[in-house]
């Protein structure tokens, strides 16, 4: 895609400004003053231990409190799938929230249980491990913070 493909009026409407990295050379789209990317090695995470809300969430609390904000917002919540990806065949685990929805709605094959959704995903996502508690983005959880509820 070149430069200008990304210039769409949304975009412009609202004020984004597209900035490469000076560090990794990735481009991105920012509202604010970000000189980097953002991503780790770029910039480390600054809410770790500066938490962006004045009351403290647990694990279970804060996916209720996203999932309510959206339902307020007229998106249907849906239950989550399984850790197990058993409706595909080329992966084992599901690693990412798209994973569901792949490949029959993503492709247009079937229509989304709902549009537009809500939905917190339990993800495993053995390509990170070597990430967990070095990067600032990566976590692990107890099994009984990620049951449904
Ligand atoms: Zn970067």
């Amino acid at each position: 895609m070149s430069d200008k493909d990304y210039r769409v009026s949304l975009f412009k409407e609202k004020a984004f400004d597209r900035r490469k990295c000076p560090k990794c050379g990735t481009w991105f789209w920012t509202l604010g003053d970000h000189r980097t990317c953002g991503e780790t090695p770029c910039q480390e995470y600054d809410f770790i231990g500066h938490p962006p809300t004045a009351k403290r969430f647990k694990l279970r609390e804060m996916r209720e409190a996203f999932l309510t904000f959206l339902e307020k917002r007229g998106h249907k919540r849906i239950p989550r799938y399984p850790i197990v990806a058993r409706w595909r065949d080329d992966v084992f685990f599901t690693q990412a929230s798209i994973y569901p929805f792949q490949p029959w709605v993503v492709s247009g094959v079937e229509k989304p249980p709902a549009n537009p959704l809500a939905i917190s995903q339990p993800c495993v996502r053995f390509n990170d491990i070597h990430n967990v508690g070095r990067t600032g983005q990566h976590f692990t959880t107890l099994r009984r913070e990620v049951t449904n509820s």
